[in-house]
């Protein structure tokens, strides 16, 4: 048997790389660029501690849990200080809680009665049985009314996928919402009715869910699976194509001014979509993987200010909060770092991260710095009563920053089912197949590292 190979050392590519490693399986991982983590990167200067892509980390399934302890990871995690359980809402320029329990929703002065009489009656209407496929705008609009699109979905959709709830597909980009509808007629119903079902696989609802990062931000984790794989980790090896061989599949890739090639067994594919059209694939499958370069990504710029404690009105206590987009800002939302993890500032300051741009106002991720800087600023004052100027920015641009499940996304799912059914031991991983969520991508490099092992021992067994 050859070695497994695994291009692209994001989230998805390490954790495979490193669950195969964990099972005395020959991995190599090849990476493009000069470090591990793709997206993830933490960032230490002036005492803050800044993340330019993801910020936090859902524990939603007792599997990541196994995983840090046998990477070592365990003793670094850090979980959110509970404080940070609350959430804001922006409505009317005002930054308002929202509501946790039904009681405290119909208190809430976020929403008008209209709304809460038309979530009150959700449990009562029909499931969805057309054939064409719905956004979630018309999803929500259905099932809960206008003002919940309004005001708490597009907040929310904005904060996961930087995206449009009117192109979003509900089926491909909240699965689980589909899922709930179709099997439980309604979403709060679900709420109760599947919890039975969450815990016996092992999950946990993401209301419920521990949100944790590491001391030093997420940038630990991915450092640490690299390490761990040791001379097997290949940085600044960017792969330019793949051919299935007999026994196989052939890896070409640059190193320095070298073009070099090596076999291998099987390979999963973890770059992202528009890397993985980039790449020259030989297969007797009548698929490549050009079309993926149709997949759309939300630019997204992620800022981080850091304040004096006192020089901020508001008392920061909670996750952080959301904009919907018709309040008219720049920001897409906020969190409240420093709330959740206190190591983020130094004492007596405070770190909040926003992110700008997205599918909602595309033109902001891409501006200068010190313009980006002085727009988050301007929101902020507005919105969190804050009085002085930052004492640290800190920011980061990824033009394609997060892929876009959009209506009709199933094309493309296609193409990754049919590629790996054609394909005997090719694989295709991260954000645009599993979803973008961190915790979607390390699950799925456990289904990975499985498929890969159980397919090496029946089809390519070890020859000692
Ligand atoms: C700004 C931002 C904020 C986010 N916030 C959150 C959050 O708070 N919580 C959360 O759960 N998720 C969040 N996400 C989503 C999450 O971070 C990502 O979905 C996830 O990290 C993507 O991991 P991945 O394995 O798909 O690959 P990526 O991180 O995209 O990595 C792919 C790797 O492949 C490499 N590569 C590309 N081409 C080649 C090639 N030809 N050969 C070899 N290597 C190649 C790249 O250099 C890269 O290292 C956020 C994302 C962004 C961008």
């Amino acid at each position: 048997m050859k070695s497994i190979a695994v291009i692209g050392a994001g989230i998805t590519g390490l954790t495979t790389s490193f669950l195969l490693k964990d099972k005395n399986l020959p991995v190599e991982l090849y990476e493009a660029s000069g470090r591990p983590g793709g997206v993830i990167q933490s960032k230490r200067q002036d005492g803050y501690l800044a993340e330019f892509g993801p910020n936090t980390l859902l524990n939603t399934n007792k599997k990541l849990e196994y995983l840090f302890k046998i990477s070592g990871l365990k003793e670094h995690v850090k979980f959110a200080e509970h404080k940070g359980d609350k959430r804001f809402l922006v409505r009317n320029g005002k930054v308002i809680a929202m509501p946790s329990k039904a009681f405290s929703f119909f208190l809430s002065s976020l929403f008008s009665w209209k709304a809460k009489y038309n979530l009150m009656m959700e449990p009562f209407r029909p499931r969805w049985k057309n054939a064409y496929e719905e956004s979630v705008a018309q999803f929500v609009r259905r099932r809960f009314g206008d003002e919940f699109l309004t005001y708490a979905i597009d907040a929310l959709v904005a904060g996961i996928f930087a995206g449009n709830p009117e192109r979003l597909s509900v089926i491909h980009g909240f699965p689980k919402l589909y899922k709930a509808e179709q099997e439980y007629g309604s979403m709060i119903r679900a709420q109760f009715l599947g919890a039975k079902a969450r815990k016996k696989r092992g999950e946990t609802s993401k209301q419920e869910a521990r949100i944790l990062s590491f001391d030093e931000g997420l940038q630990v984790m991915t450092d640490t699976l690299a390490q761990k794989l040791g001379d097997d980790f290949h940085p600044n090896c960017p792969v330019t194509a793949i051919t299935q061989i007999p026994d196989g599949w052939r890896v070409t890739y640059r190193q320095g001014n070298d073009l070099k090639q090596k076999d291998h067994s099987a390979l999963l594919l973890a770059t992202s979509a528009y890397a993985a059209a980039q790449i020259d694939l030989q297969s007797t499958s009548s698929f490549n993987l050009n079309s993926f370069s149709n997949i759309s990504y939300a630019p997204v710029s992620s800022v981080m200010l850091g304040y004096k404690r006192e020089d901020v009105g508001h008392p920061l206590d909670g996750f952080g909060m959301l904009l919907p987009g018709i309040e008219k800002f720049n920001i897409l939302g906020t969190l409240f770092s420093s709330t959740l993890f206190p190591n983020r500032a130094p004492q007596g300051y405070v770190a909040l991260s926003s992110y700008v741009g997205g599918m909602r106002q595309p033109e902001l991720a891409g501006l200068p710095q010190d313009k980006l800087f002085k727009m988050v600023h301007d929101d902020l004052v507005k919105l969190l009563k804050i009085r002085g100027e930052p004492v640290c920015c800190i920011s980061n641009y990824y033009p394609r920053a997060i892929p876009q499940y959009n209506v009709g996304y199933g094309h493309f799912k296609d193409i990754v089912y049919q590629l790996q059914k054609d394909c005997p031991g090719f694989y295709i991983g991260g954000n645009y197949t599993r979803g973008p969520a961190l915790s979607d991508n390390i699950l799925s490099g456990f289904d990975f590292a499985d498929n890969i092992e159980d397919y090496i021992k029946t089809v390519a067994p070890f020859e000692v």
